[in-house]
């Protein structure tokens, strides 16, 4: 038996429950890992809400690191107490869990389980937002929407690290310095301005390149005219809820734009992409155009607090469970 948070049916964070699940031996091409620290994202939230489905009862949590303690039949990669970190499958708000050795990577030993913990997730999707998605360059405009966010400041820092002039909305005077920190050059306290006309004065009437928006609902469709003709909308997710379906022809009217909605985890399907993504941005954490900074931790059972902060727009960065 372990310590798990477990979900009975969609609701409020209160639908976080601390129970003693089983947890069998790994199967054939699992690892079993011990988790040291838990990455809590957003995702994390749709699925307790029922927003993105999952079969009841279910154990939240898609990031995490620790280490191995036993191999399932056919695993050649890993061994007994080897370091390692993960973005896969649902399980991870637990102390020790069995996941498919092709969603675990080797944690260099320069980097933390807490690090590790934080950069599988939204490292991992701010590499392929600004290398794959859309290839960020020097001179780029960028328009980073909750650019203090977990994922947001990542995408702040290396797309700066890659030369673009990073524009970041934030809700609060605090985080609009947190995100300048991150490399932000131009902070919008949207909650209160007009973003669109903010990026009009801000970038000259030359608008953006590129926006990356993972707050949905509310920063659309104005985000659209914060991009210069053939420009890149990037939704990627729905803080502030999903954005309803809209014509096409909307693309045409505000400048030939594309516009795309990315997963991450159709980015990592395929190993050999997963582990040249991985490699890529530990590469860039080596370089220091990504700096994973140490997350805020919290115990397990205080799963319930951490996401009504999260969902209230209290935090800022990343954050881990401790089991
Ligand atoms: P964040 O730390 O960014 O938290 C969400 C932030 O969104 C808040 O702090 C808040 O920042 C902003 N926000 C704006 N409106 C609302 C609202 N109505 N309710 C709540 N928050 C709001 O979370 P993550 O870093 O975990 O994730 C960021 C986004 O990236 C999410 O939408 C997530 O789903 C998405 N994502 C998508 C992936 C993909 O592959 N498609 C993978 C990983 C994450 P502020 O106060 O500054 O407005």
């Amino acid at each position: 038996m372990v310590k798990a948070i477990r979900v009975h049916r969609p609701g409020g964070p209160e639908a976080l429950q601390l129970e003693d699940v089983e947890l069998a031996a790994p199967g054939p091409g699992e690892v079993q890992i011990r988790h040291r620290a838990i990455g809590v994202n957003y995702i994390d939230i749709y699925r307790r809400t029922g927003a993105y489905p999952a079969e009841y009862p279910f154990v939240p949590g898609h990031e995490g690191a620790g280490q191995v303690t036993a191999v399932g039949e056919g695993v050649k990669e890993f061994e007994e107490g080897d370091r390692v970190a993960y973005v896969g499958a649902l399980g991870g708000y637990s102390e020790a869990r069995n996941i498919a050795a092709e969603s675990v990577i080797h944690l260099p030993k320069s980097l933390s389980y807490e690090q590790g913990a934080v950069m599988m997730l939204k490292g991992l999707t701010a590499h392929y937002l600004l290398r794959r998605t859309f290839r960020v360059k020097k001179g780029h405009r960028v328009l980073v929407h909750a650019g203090a966010g977990g994922v947001g400041q990542l995408l702040c820092q290396w797309a700066s690290a890659l030369g673009a002039k990073v524009i970041a909305t934030v809700g609060s005077p605090a985080k609009a310095e947190i995100a300048r920190k991150a490399g932000a050059r131009d902070t919008i306290l949207y909650r209160e301005e007009n973003f669109a006309e903010r990026v009009n004065e801000i970038t000259r009437g030359r608008l953006c390149d590129v926006v990356y928006d993972g707050v949905g609902r509310a920063t659309f469709p104005a985000s659209l005219d914060c991009l210069k003709p053939f420009g890149m909308f990037v939704s990627f997710g729905s803080a502030s809820g999903p954005i309803e379906a809209f014509d096409m022809g909307l693309l045409a009217q505000k400048g030939s734009l594309y516009a795309t909605r990315p997963s991450l985890f159709n980015h990592t399907a395929r190993r050999g992409d997963y582990e040249d993504m991985a490699e890529d941005m530990i590469h860039a954490i080596k370089r220091g155009h990504l700096t994973i900074d140490p997350p805020e931790s919290f115990p397990l059972a205080e799963a319930e607090k951490v996401h009504a902060a999260l969902e209230s727009r209290q935090t800022a960065g990343s954050m881990v469970l401790i089991p």
